[in-house]
């Protein structure tokens, strides 16, 4: 790290570089601003090297984020230019000059990274950073008969209700036991199909929590997908471990800390058809919160974050949390 002090400019803010929007990629533009934020992701890509075995460098999503990370790490006083990074991914299929959803390209990015990174250990070593473990219950309502399996995701993936006002409440309305709507499932004990409640138990989380707010939502009126405008609030500090009951954490689970700390929040403004992407990045050095609007970046206020709750056009899709550090007493604001 530079002694020389940042000035804040036009393009840039101390600790973040602006990236130009090129062929519709603020939604990849805001994502890198969140895994170039999170320290432990770039840590571990950086530790990779390609090698003779390795697929072409114009499509490897992996090196060229690797490349196009550190980039954005060396120099923060201007925009970074990176048609490279863009083009790759649109050879693997997220193409450019495309509205995307944020968190299907955010779960795409590290499929590729699985996929084409040739050290499987460190592949795995990054998947686990998101991993989300989790013991699914399905239970038929005609006999009850439960059944348990553990899965995981990348991302919490959590339905927005009128209801639901804040995360904590999504979150602890994704594990209760609810209705599958519209689908029955096989029951074993039954024989054939059945009405169906799924709920979760938590088995362990990771260091990275990446909570997605599903405010996609499908109109049967229009037939048209819908954009889900109501408050969500969510807080800088989420402590997990007071959001769920006893009895919805696995009887696996190991002790662990459960608080975490807010660094990224991805905002879209407009309609579900038609939209802009930008991202609120903490900078891990003063622990001060930037946006970051393509190639403009600037410093904001929290209740600049605040803003994005809900209730306008401009909503976060998707909150980055990085689990507390034992050793490392965060500063308490
Ligand atoms: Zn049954």
């Amino acid at each position: 790290m530079s002694t020389s002090s940042v000035t804040q400019d036009e393009y840039g803010a101390p600790g973040l570089m602006g990236l130009s929007n090129y062929g519709l990629s603020c939604c990849v533009n805001s994502l890198l601003q969140s895994f170039s934020a999170t320290q432990e992701f770039t840590e571990l890509l950086n530790r990779w090297q390609m090698s003779d075995t390795d697929i072409p460098e114009d499509c490897n999503t992996p090196l060229q984020l690797q490349r196009l990370l550190r980039k954005m790490q060396s120099d923060k006083s201007h925009t970074a230019h990176h048609e490279d990074f863009l083009r790759c991914l649109d050879r693997n299929h997220i193409q450019l000059y495309v509205q995307h959803d944020v968190d299907e390209v955010f779960l795409s990015i590290l499929n590729l990274i699985q996929q084409q990174i040739s050290d499987k250990e460190l592949a795995q070593e990054i998947k686990q950073l998101y991993k989300i473990t989790v013991e699914q219950n399905l239970q038929c309502q005609t006999c009850f008969y439960l059944t348990k399996d553990t899965s995981y995701f990348l991302s919490l993936p959590l339905p927005i209700s009128d209801c639901s006002n804040t995360v904590e409440n999504c979150i602890h309305c994704f594990f209760e036991l609810q209705d599958i709507t519209g689908n029955f499932c096989l029951c074993e004990r039954c024989g054939e199909r059945k009405p169906t409640k799924q709920g979760f138990k938590l088995v362990s989380l990771p260091n990275v929590l990446c909570l997605h707010l599903k405010r996609s939502g499908y109109s049967l009126r229009s037939g048209y997908t819908k954009k889900l405008n109501c408050e969500v609030k969510f807080p800088e500090v989420l402590d997990f471990q007071t959001i769920l009951r006893r009895d919805q954490i696995s009887e696996s689970t190991q002790e662990e800390e459960r608080k975490y700390d807010l660094f990224a929040v991805i905002v879209h403004c407009g309609t579900a058809l038609f939209g802009h992407y930008t991202a609120y990045i903490k900078s891990s050095s003063d622990q001060s919160w930037n946006h970051a609007d393509d190639s403009y970046v600037r410093k904001v206020s929290w209740k600049d974050v605040e803003s994005t709750f809900g209730g306008s056009r401009r909503c976060a899709y998707m909150l980055m949390y990085q689990r507390r550090q034992d050793k490392m007493p965060q500063s308490s604001n």
